[in-house]
């Protein structure tokens, strides 16, 4: 008889990541939970993310975001990755208030290009500012991913730290909330 006596394997949580506007030092952080990695897989699997080669981001579980909003193109990928994800979470402070990228929300987007494309030592005053088509059109500020689409969860630091994103995961699979302690906030 098929299916008396045969414990079935629970299906693996789907898990996407990406980077929008961030230094990539939140997704280093998350490997830095280092052999935990293996007990992780056991219980996730990865779809699009930057530890992938996957190119079309599937419907998943829970999406990992690093990284705020500079320009159009992230704007969209976060749509794309809100619209896939059953869960968000804003991942360091990038994510969550902008972080260093939004240290440019204090200048004048216009006078902060011609600034760097043609006031700097080697660029001339006739120097173009990139305008081709293909390039993402900046916004006017940087902004966070929640001013955007929903977030469910904010996972704090910069970048979090390994045990944070560890304690974390453990518990969102367990069905439960992670209360991050003042101890447990790490900026480097
Ligand atoms: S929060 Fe910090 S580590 Fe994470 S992307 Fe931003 S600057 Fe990098």
């Amino acid at each position: 008889m098929s299916g008396v006596g045969v414990s079935q394997t629970p299906p693996k949580f789907r898990v996407a990541t990406v980077s929008l506007a961030g230094c990539f030092g939140c997704h280093m952080s998350f490997l830095d939970i280092d052999e935990r990695l293996f007990e992780l897989i056991e219980h996730i699997e990865f779809d699009r993310s930057p530890l992938t080669d996957i190119k079309t981001l599937g419907q998943c579980d829970i999406g990992l975001i690093e990284g705020g909003l500079c320009n159009a193109e992230n704007v969209q990928v976060l749509r794309d990755f809100r619209a896939h994800c059953k869960t968000l979470v804003a991942v360091g402070a990038c994510a969550i208030n902008g972080g260093l990228p939004a240290q440019r929300n204090h200048l004048d987007l216009a006078t902060l290009l011609a600034d760097v494309y043609r006031c700097r030592p080697g660029m001339s005053s006739g120097s173009a500012i990139p305008n081709d088509p293909e390039l993402p059109l900046p916004l006017n500020k940087v902004r966070p991913v929640h001013e955007v689409v929903h977030v469910d969860y904010f996972l704090p630091g910069c970048p979090p730290s390994a045990d944070t994103f560890w304690r974390f995961l453990c518990e969102w699979m367990a069905g439960r909330t992670l209360h991050l302690d003042h101890d447990s906030l790490h900026y480097d």
